[in-house]
């Protein structure tokens, strides 16, 4: 069921990943309504007038609080085959979670909530914290008790409330009781089985896209994701979907990076909905025990693939890109064993052009 109305925004509708179901603007905490009833989770995502041609109209606030979120540097390693690297860790408190925090802040302030919180493992929070704060309104930071401690207290400095929490039943039901209040924003892992966070926030994620079309006009072969819950791969993919509505361009293939088979598993033949309990070790900012219809079809319908990179090899090239000076998070460098191993199996080969998404700084610890 609907919970608040999405206040005058350009989103014209929303539509489910999976059935294509649309429905007016309004947050819907659990996704498609229709896909939940059958035990198939699916998030939506944000619809604009056929009519509209120009990508700032595609967003669903022009007005968002500005922090020096976004336009984050491509980098070229010339010690990787020259692969580019979009660094996310350049955004003000250190991941691409900004540009999702920017867009839900926004809209908690445009739509009168009181408050907006978020079950994070850490970037997600930071972040929400930032821009609550700027919005004037209200966060409340759902963590795990091994949320490194000078994280808490960067959350309680931003003025955050921070809870946290053993395992994920308690911090999710938890979570779930605040989604039920009129006054507060719910915006990531509301339920116990996740379809994706608030759709409204992951089309902030759509602006790495059309950076990078900026950057490398003549288009890009193949982006490298990590990925929990694909919202950062579906929000990328969306954005490639409106450029190539708008001037043509063809759409790169998505390769999401995951810590054990998930998304692998379900390519190869598992049932979407099927739970798998494993640890990701180290890599907290990609755990999780589900894929999504998002991720998924990030993938199909760009014709791109699932990496399965553990803790052990991203490691490995976390140390290897140290020793060059980059100063990213654990789970961002799976993107680089990632890539090693996209050009083994031939997925990727000579010429084409590849960017990898570090999606965070490595000082917090994560
Ligand atoms: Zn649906």
């Amino acid at each position: 069921m609907p919970q608040h109305h999405i206040a005058p925004s350009r989103v014209a509708l929303l539509e489910c990943v999976q059935c294509g179901a649309t429905y007016p603007p309004a947050d819907y905490p659990f996704g498609c309504d229709a896909c939940a009833a059958r035990d198939r989770h699916s998030n939506l995502f944000c619809r604009y007038g056929d009519e509209i041609r120009d990508l700032n109209l595609m967003l669903p606030y022009q007005e968002v609080p500005d922090l020096g979120q976004d336009n984050t540097p491509l980098i070229r390693l010339d010690w990787l085959d020259g692969v580019l690297v979009k660094s996310e860790a350049a955004n003000p408190t250190g991941s691409h979670k900004d540009r999702f925090a920017a867009m839900v802040a926004a809209h908690a302030r445009a739509s009168g909530y009181r408050q907006i919180v978020v079950g994070s493992s850490g970037n997600a929070g930071l972040a929400v914290a930032a821009f609550a704060a700027a919005a004037g309104v209200r966060a409340v930071v759902a963590g795990f008790s091994w949320l490194p401690q000078p994280i808490i207290q960067q959350l309680r400095t931003l003025g955050a409330e921070v809870q946290t929490f053993g395992g994920e039943p308690e911090r999710t039901a938890y979570v779930a009781e605040l989604a039920g209040r009129s006054d507060t924003l719910a915006v990531s892992n509301v339920a116990p089985v996740v379809a994706g966070s608030n759709c409204v926030g992951i089309e902030g994620y759509k602006r790495i896209a059309w950076e990078i079309a900026d950057e490398v006009p003549s288009g890009i072969d193949h982006i490298v994701v990590p990925s929990s819950r694909g919202d950062l791969a579906w929000g990328i993919y969306r954005g490639f979907c409106d450029l190539q509505r708008i001037r043509g361009t063809g759409i790169p293939r998505m390769h999401l990076v995951e810590p054990f088979p998930r998304l692998s598993a379900v390519l190869s033949g598992s049932d979407l909905t099927t739970r798998f309990f494993q640890s990701a070790g180290k890599l907290t900012s990609i755990a999780g025990d589900c894929t999504t219809v998002q991720a998924h079809a990030a993938v199909v319908r760009s014709g791109g693939s699932a990496v399965v990179v553990d803790e052990r090899t991203a490691e490995d090239w976390f140390a290897r890109a140290c020793r060059h000076g980059h100063t990213w998070e654990l789970s961002s460098c799976t993107t680089l064993a990632a890539y090693a191993a996209l050009r083994e199996r031939r997925t990727i080969v000579e010429g084409e052009l590849t960017v990898l998404i570090a999606t965070s700084h490595m000082f917090k610890g994560l």
